[in-house]
């Protein structure tokens, strides 16, 4: 049901994959050098440019076995979730949450003290990690002859804050536009909008729960998962919270103001 995926400076990583993808392409990189603009046009991936939600954590050594726990609780993360991955000797715990950003602290502090208690967290040689996202709905992801992509066009799954994949597919298909000379808003929204609407419903549904909820939600997940519905399961995660949601979505869309 999830995939752990390594990212940063780090041999074997997402990013020195895709960097390397780029130099084998003949793509000149420069590190260190900020564009603020692209007078004849291109490609806009400057990340996100501002925080609808954060993370604070840690990446760590440790001697737990192999795992995966997500904690949804007001307490440990606001409208979010709390999570604890351990693979081969590796872990990252975060406390990821969409309001109270002031107290952050505290949702780490009682996060650690969760996982502690529940699962014996063992962390080594901690060091913090974090960052925000943002999510949108625009109107147009294109400005002339600028194409935006990732989440600095605000391209971000805005129920749980998984944004790789859209990132990617974005810069793809804005390649394929510049190339081709295709519609690239028509392109993004064939292949995002009805993912991105959703997850907005998701999110708008998601923050009315409330501690009883999540606790509904976690029930169903996992009835659906003991008889054998993983597709049920995945889909009650990622996409369809709730049925219906393309009518429901203009609501959703001016309660967060997202139309750019
Ligand atoms: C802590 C954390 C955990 C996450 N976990 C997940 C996860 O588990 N799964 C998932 O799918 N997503 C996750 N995300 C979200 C995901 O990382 C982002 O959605 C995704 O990386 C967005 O890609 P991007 O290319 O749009 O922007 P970014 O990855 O933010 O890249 C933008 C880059 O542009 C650079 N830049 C900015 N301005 C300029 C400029 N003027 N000139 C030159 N360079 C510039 C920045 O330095 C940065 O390197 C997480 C995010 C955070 C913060």
């Amino acid at each position: 049901m999830a995939y752990i995926v390594r990212r940063g400076a780090i041999s074997g990583s997402l990013d020195m994959g895709l960097k390397q993808q780029a130099l084998d392409a003949g793509v000149d990189i420069r590190f260190s050098e900020s564009r603020h603009h692209l007078s004849d046009g291109g490609i806009v991936a400057g990340g996100p440019h501002g925080a609808d939600a954060i993370g604070v954590g840690y990446l760590f050594d440790t001697g737990m076995a192999d795992g995966a726990y997500i904690a949804l609780s007001d307490k440990l993360a606001p409208q979010g979730y709390a999570w604890l991955l351990v693979q081969g000797g590796r872990g990252t715990l975060m406390s990821w949450m969409y309001a109270d950003f002031h107290n952050e602290q505290q949702y780490l502090q009682r996060s650690l003290a969760f996982f502690r208690d529940k699962v014996g967290l063992d962390m080594k040689q901690p060091r913090r990690t974090g960052g925000a996202v943002n999510f949108l709905f625009p109107r147009s992801a294109r400005k002339d002859k600028l194409f935006y992509i990732g989440e600095a066009a605000g391209f971000q799954d805005a129920l749980w804050g998984f944004g790789m994949r859209y990132a990617m597919l974005s810069g793809y298909l804005a390649a394929r536009a510049l190339l081709t000379g295709q519609d690239y808003d028509r392109l993004w929204r064939q292949r995002l909008g009805g993912l991105l609407c959703a997850a907005l419903v998701n999110r708008y549904v998601y923050h009315r729960l409330e501690y009883r909820g999540y606790g509904r939600l976690l029930r169903s997940i996992d009835q659906a998962l003991r008889s054998g519905r993983t597709d049920v399961a995945g889909c009650m995660v990622t996409r369809h919270l709730i049925y219906g949601n393309a009518s429901v979505f203009p609501l959703c869309n001016m309660h967060y103001h997202r139309t750019a």
